[in-house]
């Protein structure tokens, strides 16, 4: 039931996507080539790999005759036999066909769909070796992207890179499901995009989501076959119910379902939302949102409430905040809530400190930061979030934040102008990292501290290397697991002011 929200916001990288090489290359009419000059392997044919690395996105980094193959499935420490599938002039991919030798920590993958869903990656290895493995992943980008020493390294000093912070339970943890509605051979099927294509797989369970939300889709899936209510069909645009969203709140158990739909009129409505509601009690809202454009994209722009209330409220650390159908809220509480706190130990505030929070989504580490600091400015991009931000400063009597909309590198020049000069920045970028102009703006505010949480440990290497060489240091890392089993890993970073 991740479906392809398991990035939320933050989109997500298909990399590997195979360069077709150049050089002489012969083919099938012009498609994939099948064999390159100077490549040792072609394709079809069935090749003896050893497995040194894997990528983020969980494929085996296989090795023939120095040619890198990628081979999904495949561990760090594995021999396969492996089918080659498509060659590019540096790599290409191929597929398992048998193990030789495996990897001591390889685990059955509990997931029963693991194979076809492709919203986790990582299942198939031990939960200790993630951690370790994500560990290494931030290091291996700090030292070759970065040129930054790693403590420990080679033996000398550097960054410290602090072990993964991972969950005592890593399942069941997302509190959001983004559930595609399609057809299936029984009529109204919702579940998740098979991987690489746009058919939808029938799903019941899906193992990192909690369970909350796994009963809601169902029923909203029973209710709609019992009222009849006709399932969206990409190809020809014709059906209406599109999207099932569901939230849930952990420490209040309010939940919120969204029905995204292809159209403003639902047959039935007031049944189905008796239905709903029937059978999932703790239902607080049920929202329509109208999405009638030929998109990948899940919402539309016209949302209304269906019934009970138009937010759900969750609580992180103290904090409330007011959640909308629309708004950006992280996924993984739990593990949002270590992760802020090292930020906010990062920042090490007295009180009296200016503190900016670029990239600031809803305000969530703005309000955290605001306990600790005299004054603290957020900015952020999308207007909705900052009016959830705003909201959500009412809601706790946060009176010492203030937000503005734009993009961080236009604002922050602007404060820097109207003499708002920051003890500390934090900034908490997309995974594009952070644009060129706002980290020359930084070097030029020149504040004490630099707080930088990521979600992509390469852009936040080639970021770190700007700062160094502007004059700060990046003194710890500390990644925190906020999605196990799959190959992300986010990380805070605390910097600090080189004087000279
Ligand atoms: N700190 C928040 C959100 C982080 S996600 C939290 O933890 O909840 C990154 C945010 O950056 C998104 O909300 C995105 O809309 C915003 N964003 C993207 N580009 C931006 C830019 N150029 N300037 C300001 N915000 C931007």
């Amino acid at each position: 039931m991740s479906g392809r929200s398991g990035k939320d916001s933050r989109g997500r990288q298909h990399r590997h996507k195979g360069s077709s090489g150049n050089g002489r290359a012969s083919s099938r009419g012009g498609g994939t080539p099948l064999a390159i000059a100077g490549v040792p392997v072609a394709v079809g044919q069935q090749v003896v790999c050893d497995i040194v690395g894997l990528t983020h996105e969980g494929e085996g980094v296989g090795r023939v005759e120095g040619y890198t193959l990628f081979v999904r499935g495949a561990l760090p420490e594995e021999k396969v036999r492996a089918e080659v599938v498509s060659i590019g002039k540096s790599f290409g991919k191929a597929r398992m066909t048998e193990l030789l030798v495996t990897s001591s920590g390889r685990r059955d993958a509990p997931c029963p769909i693991y194979d076809t869903c492709g919203g986790c990656q990582l299942q198939h290895l031990d939960y200790a070796e993630q951690l370790r493995w994500k560990r290494q992943h931030v290091v291996d980008n700090l030292v070759r992207i970065g040129k930054l020493a790693v403590a420990g390294e080679d033996g000398g000093e550097g960054v410290i890179v602090h072990p993964v912070i991972g969950m005592n339970d890593p399942w069941r943890y997302r509190n959001k499901a983004q559930v595609p509605i399609g057809f299936g051979d029984g009529g109204l099927i919702g579940g998740f995009y098979e991987q690489g294509s746009n058919d939808i797989v029938e799903m019941d369970a899906c193992l990192i989501q909690q369970e909350e939300n796994e009963v809601l889709v169902r029923a909203v899936k029973e209710a709609a076959r019992l009222l009849d209510i006709s399932a969206y069909n990409r190809s020809t645009g014709h059906g209406l119910l599109r999207h099932v969203v569901v939230r849930h709140a952990r420490t209040t158990g309010q939940r919120m379902v969204v029905l995204v739909t292809n159209g403003a009129n639902i047959p039935h409505v007031q049944e189905l939302v008796g239905l709903i509601r029937e059978k999932v009690p703790g239902v607080a809202s049920v929202c329509q949102n109208v999405n009638t454009a030929v998109t990948p994209v899940v919402f539309g722009e016209q949302t209304r409430v269906l019934w009970g209330e138009d937010v759900i409220y969750d609580d992180i650390a103290g904090i409330q905040f007011a959640i909308s159908p629309r708004s950006f809220f992280q996924v993984n509480p739990e593990q949002t809530e270590r992760l802020y706190s090292k930020a906010v130990e990062y920042a090490s505030l007295t009180g009296e400190e200016i503190v900016v929070d670029a990239y600031c989504g809803a305000g969530t580490i703005s309000l955290f930061l605001a306990r600790y600091a005299r004054r603290v400015y957020g900015v952020e991009i999308i207007p909705e979030a900052v009016e959830d931000a705003r909201r959500n400063a009412l809601l706790n009597g946060i009176h010492n934040v203030e937000f503005a909309v734009g993009a961080a590198e236009v604002v922050m020049p602007r404060w820097q102008a109207d003499g708002i000069t920051p003890d500390v920045i934090v900034v908490d970028p997309p995974r594009k990292g952070c644009d060129p102009a706002l980290i020359s703006t930084m070097l030029e505010l020149r504040p004490e501290r630099i707080v930088y949480v990521s979600c992509n440990p390469s852009t936040l290497a080639r970021d770190l290397k700007l700062l160094e060489d502007g004059g700060y240091r990046a003194v710890e890392v500390q990644p925190v697991d906020m999605f196990p089993h799959t190959g992300h890993v986010e990380c805070v970073v605390g910097i600090c002011r080189v004087d000279t």
